[in-house]
């Protein structure tokens, strides 16, 4: 059997026994502890920054935890002490324990990383290949499927209340496509299935924060397809939207999420690239790898970084020109791995 698939136990025995060696000791002594997640916040970043508040407070209710996050979808409401999240980064919180989560690299934090840089002490819980650790106390698994399963990792199954679980199987769910990802092994699913026998409502969870689409994310979707190109022969699709485009359709950024994976499923394709204005002639760059290509490696080439499969970075080049050149930088790593391709 592929030891990838159900390695991934003692990945996790790592990460619970560096939390309680390192991390714990830490949030034990501190009274405040901040948690903090990565720009623009995506389903495992709130899964596992309020799992991990929901851990905290219940492990610990005398102290004062808090969340602070950029806005992120509505759909993530329904999660419970979704209502306790802060998006106040001018507020002078005290903390002296950090605790930052799924961000790959300080920079990822945004305007949260001053709280950082001025914590007495910090750890970092974090699922990112290209995370090189920037915290006193870093947890970091590249190829974990998750921030939310790592969280899930640091205390006993017993100690995971209701509204933990609920965060943190929303979390496990978001970042592997619902379970389909390479990244998702045998002990995520004995996770999610554990959180299943506590009462999580999966069905609910699924439905109304992953496939359920506001009317103007529908249109989005569709305009972002119909403006698709195929590249290097049909190895891979991109796709721009200018804050123009989603102007005209009404659309703000996180309207923007589903196209990327819509995009990847495209037959016969390696590398979907999905390019969108977030900022007056800056754009970021989503990419999906679907085999070999290496799309953290490409991303690093444009300031950013991620996963193997999926990753991200910015341009304030022309973005057509850019996909171009994305088009032919997965077309190389084709070729060096020796991957049928048209160009071949
Ligand atoms: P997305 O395309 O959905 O924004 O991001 C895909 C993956 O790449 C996520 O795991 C995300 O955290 C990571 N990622 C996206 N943008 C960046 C970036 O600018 N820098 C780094 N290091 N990772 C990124
Ligand atoms: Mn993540």
């Amino acid at each position: 059997m592929n030891p990838e698939m159900t390695g991934d136990g003692s990945k996790m025995q790592e990460v619970r026994k560096r939390w309680q060696e390192h991390g714990q000791p830490l949030a034990e002594k501190a009274q405040n502890v901040l948690i903090l997640g990565h720009v623009h916040p995506d389903g495992d970043c709130v899964g596992a920054c309020l799992g991990l508040y929901h851990l905290l407070t219940g492990l610990y209710p005398e102290k004062g935890v808090q969340v602070v996050l950029e806005a992120f979808p509505e759909e993530f409401a329904l999660l419970s002490g979704v209502d306790k999240v802060s998006h106040d980064f001018s507020a002078e919180w005290p903390a002296e324990l950090v605790i930052c989560v799924d961000a790959a690299g300080p920079e990822r934090l945004g305007d949260g990383k001053r709280f950082l840089d001025a914590a007495e002490h910090s750890i970092c819980i974090d699922h990112h290949a290209t995370n090189r650790g920037f915290a006193e106390v870093d947890i970091i698994k590249g190829g974990c499927s998750s921030a939310s399963e790592m969280v899930a990792h640091l205390v006993s199954m017993e100690e995971i209340s209701l509204a933990a679980a609920e965060c943190l199987y929303l979390g496990i769910a978001h970042d592997t496509g619902l379970f389909r990802f390479s990244s998702t092994t045998e002990e995520t699913m004995r996770t999610a299935g554990a959180f299943l026998s506590k009462g999580v409502n999966a069905a609910r969870i699924i439905d109304e924060t992953y496939f359920q689409k506001s009317f103007i994310q529908n249109k989005a979707l569709g305009y972002g397809l119909l403006q698709a190109r195929l590249l290097e022969g049909g190895c891979v699709v991109g796709s721009v939207m200018t804050l123009e485009d989603q102007k005209k359709l009404g659309a703000g950024r996180n309207d923007m999420d589903s196209i990327i994976d819509q995009l990847r499923l495209t037959r016969d394709v390696e590398m979907a690239a999905f390019l969108y204005e977030t900022e007056p002639g800056m754009f970021k760059i989503s990419l999906r790898s679907n085999h070999v290509v290496d799309v953290s490696r490409i991303a690093a080439e444009y300031g950013g970084g991620g996963h193997r499969m999926a990753a991200g970075g910015r341009t304030e080049k022309d973005p057509w020109q850019v996909l171009d050149e994305l088009a032919a930088c997965a077309a190389r790593q084709m070729r060096l791995s020796g991957a049928p391709g048209e160009t071949d």
